[in-house]
């Protein structure tokens, strides 16, 4: 899951960086990192929390008008400091930073054309090869990401892109001359409530006096501002220990909010899952449920009530093991999949490779 907050703006915009990384604290991560122009590319990374990296920011006396920041959540390489984003390309005509949430599916091709190339990489990510081909040329790129990327010779500029992971655009307040991108709205309530999600395949430049969005066929697109209406405390971690205690503490209330719908229906039908979900629930004759961790045991409960109740045949898989295999498809399966977050990308290419 991971973060990504980026910022444009004529104040510092450190401090909005570092906050909106605290914002994003619960979506788990194991190292962080900030890239910031001024003049050059300055990075500063490091392994464990964000207030670590707010530390060494401090210390560096960190002060810029546009920067990207990010959270890893380490899928490609161990969790050190040259693996932590941002990610650069340098060379003596371009100085590009890059982070990334995903994954990128055909990085070691890529990377082998660009040490071809004459690239030098210095980390084991699969990001490291978005950095060197936002310089030869990003449109190659397969897989899963949400990305931010500064460069030295576009000052005041933040690009974004996104397929597969979530990236949102911040448009700053009235007169504030800033704008933002970040992973969910959570991380730039501290600066503005009008967001507009990108859809798949969109960039977006940010420039402190406006922006713009190309859509997956290169066309100029606008996407709906909305208002976000999200309460400032649902991510505030309150006063539990860690976020998985906050989550564990919050299930009777989820599950109270879940079943609202169905207790106001006052019946339980097929209707709520959909227009079309009672024909799909009578001819479905077994369930294929798809998860990655904690989803994935609670679907290994689901089974259980499953069978139980509905006795129906029901199996239980990894979402990222049943993606990569060759699997059997069985005709008149109903296929569930689940994910805490949403956004799980095993679990949603696997849903793509059913489907
Ligand atoms: N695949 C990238 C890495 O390992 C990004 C992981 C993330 O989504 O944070 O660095």
């Amino acid at each position: 899951m991971c973060g990504i907050v980026g910022a444009v703006s004529q104040r510092n915009v450190v401090p909005i960086l570092i906050e909106g990384l605290l914002k994003l604290e619960y979506r788990g991560y194991d190292s962080a990192g900030i890239a910031i122009l001024n003049g050059d590319l300055k990075r500063v990374r490091s392994v464990g929390r964000v207030a670590d990296l707010r530390k060494k920011t401090d210390e560096a006396g960190s002060d810029a008008v546009t920067g990207i920041a990010h959270t890893r959540w380490a899928t490609h390489g161990l969790v050190t400091e040259d693996n932590a984003h941002p990610h650069a390309s340098l060379g003596g005509d371009h100085q590009i930073c890059v982070v990334h949430n995903g994954i990128i599916e055909n990085h070691v091709p890529l990377r082998e054309r660009l040490r071809g190339q004459g690239y030098v990489f210095t980390s084991e990510t699969d990001t490291e090869v978005v950095a060197h081909l936002v310089h030869s040329y990003v449109s190659e790129l397969e897989g899963a990401y949400a990305v931010a990327v500064i460069s030295r010779e576009e000052p005041n500029t933040v690009v974004g892109s996104r397929k597969g992971s979530p990236l949102l655009l911040g448009v700053g307040n009235e007169g504030s001359g800033e704008n933002f991108l970040a992973s969910d709205t959570s991380a730039l309530l501290q600066v503005t409530r009008h967001v507009a999600y990108l859809e798949e395949g969109d960039v977006v430049e940010i420039r402190t006096d406006g922006y713009r969005i190309i859509d997956a066929d290169d066309q100029p697109v606008t996407r709906p501002i909305i208002e976000s209406q999200l309460s400032a405390d649902a991510v505030e971690l309150g006063n539990y220990d860690h976020y998985m205690q906050k989550e564990t503490f919050e299930q009777p209330g989820a599950i109270a909010n879940t079943l609202e719908m169905v207790i106001n229906a006052k019946t339980l039908s097929a209707g709520l899952f959909g227009a079309e979900a009672e024909a799909i629930f009578s001819r479905s004759k077994r369930i294929l449920i798809l998860a990655c961790g904690t989803s994935f045991h609670a679907a290994m409960v689901a089974k259980y009530w499953l069978e139980s109740i509905a006795a129906i045949p029901t199996n239980v898989e990894i979402a990222s093991e049943y993606r990569y295999r060759d699997s059997v498809a069985e005709p008149d399966t109903l296929l569930v999949t689940v994910s805490q977050s949403g956004e799980t990308a095993d679990t949603l290419a696997a849903l793509a490779h059913a489907k």
